[in-house]
């Protein structure tokens, strides 16, 4: 079969490898591996224009920069994902003293967060290679992305979770009809375990930071945020400013890796600066790029915002990179800051799960500590929806009053 991409290229001693020779990362030392593209023969053919000028709502609008075919679906979820809306809260950005604030909101995909950009790609790719199950570990959102996209195309998945993911998600997984396996134990060793099980059963696995496709459907999201605000800025204007909520690190690369195909290409005059937001309670990736080296320790994480509660984030070094290499940084804040950043979120109709409401926190952070200027051209990646985990978002507003069937009551109420 022939390859929509050159070669593999290893993160860390930036080996290379055919697309046949490799499954995940590299045999040498375990680093991620970056999927590389003919960027020389893409820009023979492509041009900014025929890249936008394809009618689909969906990251398959990007099927010419992407490493795989259109694996068909058409009128399924799996045609759904990506393509998601960039919101201008005036309000909230006059609140914030910011001159230009977007916020793209990845709620509207078809399971509800961004990993659904991941799961498509790597469905595709489970195609070509004729995997017949595909396997992740998640803390909820990558698995049920996983469950939604393969149940749209009729694909068996095989999700292993941690026992205490939040009930929505964990229904998503059920619903979907994966083989959902429930760990008693956390993350971490959930993605162990899946590996083993990989290995054993001769599975095809999705995993965050182990197969090197999910930074490739990730990065659909800087192409987004390219066409939908980047080409609209002044020229004069400052590179745009994305805050980006980091657990494994997969979403921080893969929007970098996105921006660097489009400079490869030479359509990205300015490359944007890239903020990773970490809770204080799973900081790893923020400890280390504050050290100024890439030596990943493992935390003992704690946070509240599930998605991004990671020991030992398995894209580390590449995160680190993507803030370092385009003059961002790191960024932590306390679980009490993503709860106010949710209650923020919603004040402008946004209903954020506490990891994606983690990035707009790092925002007034970021102000208030002057990392980020009121005339920087600004925008919020807010990765999943606030119905994902309703404990976290009733912990993040005061509760309603209950009253007595009667105009007595309500008026005591409005007082
Ligand atoms: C997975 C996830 C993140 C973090 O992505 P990483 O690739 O693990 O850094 C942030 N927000 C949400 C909603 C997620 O599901
Ligand atoms: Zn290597």
């Amino acid at each position: 079969m022939k390859q929509k991409f050159s070669h593999y290229e290893c993160s860390i001693c930036g080996a290379n490898y055919n697309p046949g020779e490799v499954t995940y990362t590299c045999p040498k030392d375990g680093g991620n591996l970056n999927v590389i593209l003919d960027y020389a023969a893409l820009n023979k053919n492509l041009t900014p224009d025929k890249f936008m000028d394809i009618p689909e709502a969906s990251l398959w609008r990007y099927i010419n920069l992407l490493p795989v075919e259109d694996p068909g679906g058409f009128a399924t979820p799996l045609h759904r994902a990506g393509w998601t809306p960039v919101y201008q809260p005036k309000r909230l950005a006059k609140k914030l003293g910011l001159k230009h604030l977007w916020i793209k909101d990845e709620s509207p995909n078809p399971t509800a967060s961004f990993k659904d950009r991941a799961s498509a790609i790597v469905v595709a790719r489970a195609q070509e290679i004729d995997a017949e199950v595909i396997v992740a570990a998640s803390t909820g959102n990558a698995g049920a992305a996983l469950a939604g996209m393969a149940a749209a195309i009729g694909a068996k998945a095989v999700i292993f979770a941690p026992k205490t993911a939040p009930p929505a998600k964990i229904a998503q997984l059920i619903v979907f009809g994966a083989q959902v396996l429930l760990v008693d134990g956390n993350y971490d060793q959930a993605f162990d375990l899946s590996i083993e099980a990989t290995q054993n059963f001769g599975w095809y696995n999705r995993n965050t930071g182990y197969n090197p496709f999910t930074a490739e459907g990730k990065k659909t999201a800087a192409f987004e945020i390219w066409e939908q605000v980047i080409r609209g800025l002044p020229e004069n204007e400052k590179p745009l400013t994305i805050f980006i909520p980091v657990g494994d690190g997969n979403i921080i690369s893969g929007v970098h890796k996105g921006f660097k195909d489009l400079q490869a290409l030479g359509w990205l005059p300015n490359m944007p600066r890239i903020i990773g937001v970490q809770s204080e309670g799973s900081a790893a990736i923020a400890n280390t790029f504050h050290q100024g080296d890439e030596d990943i320790k493992p935390v003992q994480a704690t946070t509240l915002a599930d998605s991004i509660s990671v020991d030992l984030p398995r894209d580390g070094v590449r995160a680190v990179r993507a803030a370092r290499d385009t003059g961002g940084t790191y960024i932590t804040v306390p679980d009490s800051a993503i709860l106010e950043a949710i209650a923020e979120l919603g004040q402008v109709g946004i209903f954020a799960e506490p990891a994606a409401s983690t990035a707009y926190a790092g925002l007034v952070k970021a102000l208030e500590e002057a990392i980020v200027q009121p005339e920087d051209p600004v925008l919020v990646l807010s990765t999943g929806s606030g119905l994902k985990d309703v404990k976290a978002a009733m912990q993040a507003v005061a509760a309603a009053p209950v009253i007595e069937p009667n105009l007595e009551a309500v008026k005591k109420v409005l007082q």
